[in-house]
């Protein structure tokens, strides 16, 4: 009995000992291959910022003077982290924003190197280091993510505010677009201050319900958003969408610059020789955008079953993918 238990166990001991011996030799090969993949892949700046947490001299990337409209993404892995809109003057020489794009896509930890104490931010995604997050940024987050050009990529992108009836169709048609980067559900039209849902839908002010698309115009014009959002609404009908009345549900588009509003134009009139009944779309100056209640954003992909999306948005969904592929 005593020597079968022996036996069992160094039989155990070997086959423990042999599965330890190919995990090393497997995770050295895969450490070994992305490595290689890496110094093939990055600059050797790229690699000993992002691979062995280097920091570039101050004022000497190319991004921390940097404010044209776009998203800086990880230069290693892509993954969107930072948008213009949340960038400031520092003035301390590196890239300076105020927040992450989404606070899921980096992480952070403490950084005790060099004798100090920091928190180091990285991209979640791949782990490049980015740099780090200092208390000493503007509101309203009052944080200062003090990140390295070289461990970002630029990516220009575009803004265009659109409304065509309830937000939560608008923002189902163009989020999964190729070229879309982010779609928020939100009010435009009137200057009152912090504007709530209740107060829109009374209809007593001029916000109209809108979406908010950041899109990259590399990859999708903003000709081809305008004929997406002319197609997926009917602009003929003043103030009103199906079953939802009111000025808040008009076809609207707020254009940002002169460019914007010429090519609008142009698209409507374009547009009108399909229509019999003319073309009510409203094109005005943008003023301001509030970003609607959160639980208005992604409102159909939280609430699939839910009968307004069931019985409105998915046979409108499926009536615009009918046209996109004619
Ligand atoms: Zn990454």
């Amino acid at each position: 009995m005593c020597k079968n238990f022996v036996i069992q166990f160094i039989y155990l001991f070997m086959y423990l000992f042999i599965f330890l011996i190919l995990f090393f030799i497997s995770s050295c090969k895969d450490n070994s291959m992305n490595k290689n993949d890496l110094l093939k892949k990055l600059t050797k700046e790229q690699f000993h910022i992002t691979q062995e947490k280097g920091t570039e001299a101050a004022f000497t990337g190319i991004y921390w003077n940097h404010f044209e409209d776009g998203m800086y993404n990880c230069v290693v892995c892509g993954e969107k982290l930072f948008s213009s809109e949340t960038k400031f003057e520092s003035h301390c020489g590196w890239p300076s924003f105020f927040s992450a794009m989404d606070k899921n896509k980096i992480q952070e930890k403490k950084d005790f190197s060099f004798g100090m104490t920091r928190i180091e931010v990285m991209c979640k995604n791949c782990d490049a280091h980015l740099g780090h997050v200092f208390n000493d940024g503007p509101r309203p987050t009052e944080l200062r993510y003090c990140i390295n050009s070289v461990s970002l990529n630029f990516e220009k992108s575009e803004t265009v505010i659109l409304g065509s009836g309830c937000f939560w169709c608008s923002e189902t048609v163009f989020e999964d677009l190729d070229g879309v980067t982010d779609v928020t559900c939100g009010y435009s039209g009137d200057k009152i201050e912090n504007p709530t849902y209740e107060l829109v839908s009374s209809g007593r002010t001029n916000y109209a319900e809108v979406v908010k698309i950041i899109f990259s115009p590399q990859k999708i014009s903003y000709e081809k958003l305008l004929d997406i959002f002319f197609s997926s609404h009917n602009p003929t009908t003043l103030n009103q969408q199906g079953n939802d009345i009111g000025t808040q549900y008009r076809s609207v588009i707020f254009y940002l610059n002169e460019e914007q509003k010429i090519t609008a134009e142009n698209c409507k009139n374009k547009i009108q020789k399909k229509f019999k009944e003319k073309i009510v779309t409203e094109i005005s100056k943008f003023k301001q955008f509030h970003k609607a209640e959160e639980y208005h954003q992604n409102y159909f992909k939280k609430n699939p079953n839910d009968p307004y999306c069931t019985f409105v948005i998915k046979p409108k969904l499926e009536k615009l993918k009918i046209h996109l592929e004619k």
